[in-house]
């Protein structure tokens, strides 16, 4: 008997496919608990054999959710649904990618690749698509394996586990730095080919640990290959593209076929996504990067920028950006951190204007962006997470596409006025 622990997409995708499979199941969610599926407290704990955790549930970081601390005294196994999908498919071949950014652009691009050359590949897991979402018939599994994932399953069995970079975020969640490498480093312990990014200090350390891992580096004479790419820009896309190259051909693809694959990948929606063009304004959606890590990628990959920045701020909040304030023609703050950012900004002189919500920072942005001669971007990096108004960074993404294509029907309705 399995329980499934939270009922969130990944959680109702397991009780489907675990229906579909016809095994028994019991459900149990804080909140959810109408959802026609035999509930916990219908069940003797003694049957429940494997827990199938969802990530918003905690394990042991601040303090176990009650019945997770249940389940480890009734000695009961715990997993996720990546695990349930390899026990259901056991004969398939798995890439695993996990580290602190770019896990979903290299997801993606790993499985453009395969798929572009005639492989059957489809991609799953933390990337949005739960991993029980996905048909068992496909050839090749490319799964996103966020730390969480990582933590609450027996190793995975990979063909090829991909580490892409190791800086500090989900540490509410997992408490040290120490902690959140420990739960990523699990990727390796039953991996046939290991790919380790090797350009920050953390990975560093953890490549030392796996003398067998190929270790993919900016400085590595390969990147000189990766030509210009028209939708993966910045030194974090080149750093994406080599880690794919380098796992490409650890599952056993050629140097040409990978190359050519890559150059025909378009990006991934909210990653710098290059939304629309007015004139010499152009629109970026980076909606994704919710730190500033994330977000000082975009900093360093545009110029002339009107910044669309804040949300729910994060500890470390936009301080590191300080070097690439330069290259900020104006910054438009928003939402929660608005107070906080502003003060950071006008003590470096930075020409700034805070607003209550994104939907006034574009107006705004727009309106001076026009003004200008010169080329002009306007970005949506946050550095913030969007919970303080949206449900998701894919939700204030889609509003920012939204309000561009409401701004690109005012302005064409005005030129058919002058016109
Ligand atoms: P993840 O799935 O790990 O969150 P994504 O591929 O979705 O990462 O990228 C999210 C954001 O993280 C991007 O918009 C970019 O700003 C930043 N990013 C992507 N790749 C890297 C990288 N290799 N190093 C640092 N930052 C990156």
């Amino acid at each position: 008997m399995y329980l499934i622990l939270g009922l969130a997409r990944s959680g109702l995708a397991a009780a489907v496919f675990l229906q579909q499979q016809g095994e028994a199941f019991v459900v149990f969610d804080d909140y959810k608990n109408d959802l026609g599926y035999p509930l916990l407290k219908e069940c003797d704990w003694s049957r429940i054999k494997t827990v199938v955790m969802s990530p918003g549930i905690a394990l042991s970081h601040p303090s176990p959710h009650p019945l997770v601390d249940k389940a480890f005294r009734q000695r009961c196994e715990i997993i996720t649904d990546c695990t349930l999908l390899q026990r259901f498919a056991p004969d398939k071949r798995y890439i695993g990618i996990t580290g602190t950014n770019g896990k979903s652009t290299i997801t993606a691009l790993i499985t453009h690749v395969l798929r572009a050359c005639g492989v059957d590949a489809v991609m799953g897991g933390n990337i949005g698509v739960p991993a029980l979402e996905l048909a068992l018939n496909h050839d090749v599994y490319v799964l996103e394996l966020s730390s969480f994932q990582l933590e609450r399953s027996p190793p995975f069995d990979l063909d090829v586990a991909v580490w892409t970079n190791l800086t500090e975020d989900h540490l509410a969640q997992h408490g040290t730095m120490e902690q959140y490498r420990a739960a990523k480093k699990r990727i390796f312990k039953k991996a046939v080919h290991k790919v380790i990014s090797t350009d920050d200090a953390y990975s560093l350390k953890v490549a030392d640990a796996f003398p067998d891992a190929l270790r993919a580096a900016l400085a590595d004479p390969v990147v000189h290959l990766l030509v210009d790419h028209l939708y993966l820009k910045g030194d974090h896309n080149k750093q994406n593209r080599l880690i794919a190259y380098y796992a490409l051909k650890a599952f056993g693809l050629d140097h040409d076929t990978i190359l050519q694959g890559i150059q025909t990948f378009k990006g991934l929606k909210h990653r710098q996504q290059c939304v629309a063009r007015f004139g010499a304004v152009t629109f970026i959606n980076d909606s994704k990067a919710t730190s500033a890590v994330a977000t000082e990628q975009a900093l360093k990959a545009f110029d002339a920028i009107h910044w669309l920045v804040g949300g729910q701020d994060k500890s470390d909040g936009i301080d590191s950006l300080i070097p690439y304030f330069r290259k900020v023609k104006k910054a438009y703050v928003f939402g929660a951190a608005r107070e906080r950012f502003s003060r950071v900004l006008a003590v470096h002189k930075v020409n700034f204007s805070a607003y209550e919500d994104m939907d006034e920072a574009l107006t705004s942005a727009y309106e001076e962006a026009t003004r200008e001669k010169d080329t002009t971007t306007i970005l949506l990096s946050p550095a913030c997470a969007s919970f303080d108004q949206y449900k998701d960074f894919e939700a204030r993404g889609d509003h920012f596409i939204q309000l561009i294509e409401q701004i690109k029907c005012k302005e064409s309705s005005l030129q058919m006025k002058v016109s």
